[in-house]
């Protein structure tokens, strides 16, 4: 999967993934206000597929909608062959894959004439790191927020508890971190705190919280992500090393290095260690594959 937005009209609310590889855009009803794709109504929770040419339609057949695929011209064509979410630890390599963009067009564009902007809606997301954007201003994201942060639940949580803190200021990167951001990430680390203690499970599971090195994003933001990694978003390599080898930096050592050095150094080669070998989190035993490694973890979580 290429492209993924949310997609808010004015009195509903339907989330829109463009698969831009498929050519279809799958629609989904958030909202209680009435969406159909052609005549096939789509009821609230569920998700239908649009292809070109199909209409959606929004709130009672008042806003009818087309999609259009787009070759981006501007950008290389080096589209991934594999369908895939657009999680954000995929981010680096997706900025080059990422060419196809999706629009919605309305057509009451063309029956009145003059373009209406509430009913226009550009769904080009391609990042997930834009998505993420939206996300931390969508209250219905949102499950707590103060004057400096607000925390999110992870869109693709990879495991039973996976919240993002993310500061209002925008910090790009783990680089761009100096010393004066000290007290943010002190904040962010007690937010984080907060919210395991809150955690009905936080007994009987372990949380960690720490930065991915290698910012993938363009806005820092701290995972507190419960140790069980049961989650079917959990597919692959990447997404395991990600969060269980030295690729995660912890929220700790990378408040202690900003107040010795001044800055954050990742170290050479980190985003080698995606590539290593499956191991369990718990025992380090090597594990050839992620269904083997799910299934072995579960030894551990039910004793
Ligand atoms: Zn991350
Ligand atoms: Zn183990």
């Amino acid at each position: 999967m290429d492209c993924f937005a949310i997609f808010f009209c004015r009195s509903g609310k339907i989330e829109l993934k463009a698969e831009c590889n498929k050519g279809y855009v799958k629609v989904k009803q958030l909202g209680l206000n009435p969406t159909s794709v052609d005549s096939a109504v789509v009821g609230k929770g569920n998700e239908v597929k649009m292809k070109p040419g199909q209409h959606l339609h929004v709130v009672n057949q008042l806003y009818p909608y087309t999609v259009q695929f787009k070759e981006d011209l501007t950008g290389n064509d080096k589209r991934d062959r594999r369908p895939r979410e657009p999680t954000e630890e995929d981010g680096e390599k997706q900025k080059s894959t990422l060419t196809m963009k999706a629009t919605i067009h309305t057509e009451k564009d063309a029956v009145s004439g003059s373009p209406v902007e509430a009913t226009k809606t550009n769904v080009s997301v391609g990042h997930w790191s834009q998505g993420l954007k939206t996300s931390m201003q969508d209250p219905s994201m949102q499950v707590y927020k103060d004057d400096r942060v607000v925390v999110i639940t992870d869109k693709y949580p990879k495991a039973r508890y996976h919240w993002l803190v993310l500061p209002w200021q925008s910090i790009p990167s783990l680089k761009a971190l100096r010393e004066e951001h000290c007290d943010l990430l002190k904040h962010m680390q007690q937010v984080a705190d907060r919210m395991v203690q809150q955690c009905p499970d936080s007994g009987s599971v372990r949380f960690r919280m720490g930065y991915h090195a290698i910012p993938s994003m363009s806005h820092i933001h701290l995972h507190v992500i419960s140790q069980d990694f049961d989650s079917p978003c959990l597919k692959n390599k990447k997404h395991w090393n990600s969060f269980t080898t030295d690729y995660f930096m912890p929220s700790h050592d990378v408040i202690r290095m900003l107040e010795t050095d001044g800055r954050v150094t990742v170290k050479e080669g980190t985003s080698e260690l995606l590539k290593l070998h499956l191991r369990c989190h718990v025992c380090h035993r090597e594990i050839p594959t992620i269904p083997a490694l799910k299934e072995h973890i579960k030894s551990h979580f039910s004793k």
